[in-house]
């Protein structure tokens, strides 16, 4: 995890984002310019940029986590091809993450497998592939607490927010 700096002289340890209201006048007023037809279990790729609007901070034990408030200034509809490496990637990290915190170990095989469809390179290495860490034993120790370092910044910088949503729309 990267350092996220301290607020009011604590460490931040985790962050979070909110989307406003302003995401769906920005979708409609895309689809009023270039109407899409949806269907049903359609998987449909938008790409919001989104100007951080507000930013709060709530205790998390000894430090904060960083609350943003997000304002979608632009929405589009994109072709999922454009933004398939940054989804598969997520998707990648997110199983990763939920396989941790039920304490599933994957057996080789898996892992194989996994690395074989290229999921490996898309995280960095996986501890425990054989093929990631050929001459390893053991897995790598987890990484460092966050330290108590440089103020925290303010983030002004615009940023894209890749959401993906499943049409209501029905079918004809
Ligand atoms: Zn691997």
């Amino acid at each position: 995890m990267p350092d996220l700096g301290t607020f009011d002289g604590l460490p931040v340890y985790g962050t979070s984002a909110v989307i406003g209201a302003g995401a769906k006048k920005s979708l409609a007023e895309a689809l009023d310019i270039d109407p899409i037809l949806m269907h049903d279990s359609d998987t449909i790729c938008v790409v919001l940029e989104c100007r951080v609007a507000d930013i709060g901070h709530r205790r998390k034990g000894d430090g904060w986590t960083r609350n943003h408030k997000l304002d979608a200034e632009i929405a589009t509809i994109v072709d999922p091809d454009t933004v398939q490496e940054a989804i598969e990637l997520q998707r990648a990290k997110n199983r990763r993450a939920e396989e941790a915190r039920k304490g599933l170990k994957q057996l080789p095989g898996m892992l194989l497998e996994e690395h074989d469809r290229g999921e490996h390179e898309l995280i960095d290495k996986v501890d425990g592939c054989p093929v990631c860490f050929p001459d390893a034993t053991e897995p790598a120790a987890p990484p460092a607490k966050p330290k108590r370092a440089a103020a925290a910044k303010k983030t002004t910088a615009k940023k894209a927010a890749v959401k993906k949503g499943t049409s209501r729309a029905r079918k004809r």
